[in-house]
């Protein structure tokens, strides 16, 4: 490993990753410099977080000073095109992203988990899994601590459950980790690549780019676009998926979870006792009983820790039942396609709050089941006309401004056993600081109504 004591290491971006990034390199003995172009007010919770630890920075803009480093390293936020990037290169400057630096220092076991959505659910699966079964596991990256806090601080007999979003994999040279998991690959995000979708799903790709024969890559062979980008992929290839006719890897038989191992099957447990609701949480419960098998945990503690996971905030969350309705908040679906699996997981039907910043959404693709499962569309923020133009031919569409008008004329509108359900395809940025603020303000909505 590369010695990097008394280097100049320049980190762009002070957002957690950045942050944490610098504070590892201090741990190493490297001389970090942090640049963020954001203005000081908004980065001061973090920036405070520098000055405990001497770390010098700026913000504001980039000075030339960034450019006066042995190695620069960005935060996922920091885009591939921005001129820092462009800059440093020019400059022969090698440029990674945090999480490969960070990767340099790992001694764990890493389970990288990647895909459009359900990241963070299987993320917080896997830690609680391992943890059941009495393994140490750090849930990190894009969710929890950034990787580099935790990096040191992880022995060989620990795990790591590593959140990785493509962007962090846009500037990896050796990250490798023990089990790749790729989820699926849906369209979002596209503005970070062109308005390619094939450059996107080679993004996500790219963590398995480095495994040999003895990692694992776990992957959801449902998905076409995933089957289409495998050929090269160098290690053992462990599928997961719904359809009925795998028979490999981990799947759904007579309504139990399988894993098939060395030509043999095991029960692990049935599909009525895992914790969670949705066909969604089907698959991202298999990828996670894939790595727990992989990583040889006993069927037992994976059971349990199926049994026992409480779901994570803001994702198909329960809030309430009130006189006969459910309340659901499902605020992080951010694309159609959470959305798609949202609208599956309720026999009830439902009443959908949609809407909030539109990222070119195609609405063609919940058509059907709005159609089917859906009552009324309660249309919000900046996409509502987007939203109402297309499904008022298909079902009653009321547009608001205000989500407190918004809910309490949903659950007016709403007969016993229906079901309020928050999951709006959009960003929430039109309206709230993120999507937490904006389910938060939805859930304490929800419990003011009697
Ligand atoms: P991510 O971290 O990838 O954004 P989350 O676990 O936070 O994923 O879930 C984001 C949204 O996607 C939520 O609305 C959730 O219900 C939905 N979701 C979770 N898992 C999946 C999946 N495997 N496929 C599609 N949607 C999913």
């Amino acid at each position: 490993m590369t010695d990097y004591t008394d280097k100049k290491i320049s980190i762009v971006g002070a957002e957690r990753s950045g942050i944490g990034a610098a504070k590892l390199c201090k741990k190493i003995g490297a001389i970090p410099f942090v640049s963020d172009s954001g203005d000081e007010q908004k980065l001061s919770k973090r920036l405070g977080e520098l000055n405990t630890f001497g770390i010098e920075y700026e913000s504001g803009s980039h000075s030339e000073r960034i450019y006066d480093c042995d190695l620069m390293v960005l935060s996922p936020g920091v885009p591939s095109s921005s001129k820092v990037v462009k800059n440093a290169l020019d400059k022969n400057i090698e440029v990674i992203s945090e999480l490969e630096f960070a990767s340099y220092f790992c001694k764990a076991k890493i389970i990288g988990i990647t895909g459009t959505n359900g990241k963070t659910t299987s993320t917080k699966l896997c830690e609680h899994t391992f943890s059941t079964a009495g393994i140490k596991c750090f849930a990190a990256g894009n969710v929890g601590l950034a990787f580099s806090e935790v990096v040191l601080e992880a022995t060989e007999n620990d795990v790591i459950a590593l959140e990785i979003s493509s962007f962090q994999l846009d500037h990896i040279k050796k990250f490798r980790p023990d089990v790749a998991i790729i989820l699926n690959i849906t369209p979002d995000h596209l503005d970070r690549y062109e308005n390619n979708f094939m450059k996107y799903a080679s993004a996500k790709m790219r963590i398995t780019e480095n495994q040999t024969h003895d990692d694992y890559f776990v992957y959801n062979s449902d998905d076409n676009i995933i089957n289409t980008m495998i050929s090269g992929v160098k290690a053992v290839k462990v599928r997961f998926g719904l359809n009925e006719n795998l028979h490999e890897g981990c799947y759904i038989l007579n309504n139990k979870f399988h894993f098939e191992e060395n030509k043999k099957d095991q029960e692990i447990i049935s599909v009525k006792q895992f914790a969670l609701k949705g066909k969604h949480n089907y698959l991202n419960a298999m990828s996670v009983i894939a790595a727990a098998k992989l990583l040889n945990l006993k069927n037992t503690d994976i059971k349990k820790a199926m049994q026992t996971f409480s779901g994570v905030e803001h994702r198909l969350e329960f809030v309430r039942e009130l006189n006969g309705i459910s309340f659901i908040n499902d605020s992080k679906a951010t694309n159609v396609d959470s959305v798609w699996y949202a609208l599956q997981s309720f026999k009830n039907p439902l009443r959908l709050i949609l809407g909030g910043i539109d990222k070119g959404n195609d609405y063609e693709r919940i058509a059907e089941l709005v159609i089917k499962n859906v009552a009324k569309i309660y249309a919000i923020g900046s996409s509502a006309e987007k939203i109402e133009k297309f499904f008022k031919d298909k079902v009653e569409v009321e547009c608001f401004t205000d989500m407190n008008i918004c809910v309490n004329k949903a659950y007016q509108d709403s007969k016993k056993n229906e079901v309020i359900l928050l999951s709006p395809a959009c960003a929430s940025f039109d309206m709230f600081n993120n999507y937490e603020h904006r389910g938060e303000v939805f859930k304490e909505i929800v419990m003011s109504i009697n």
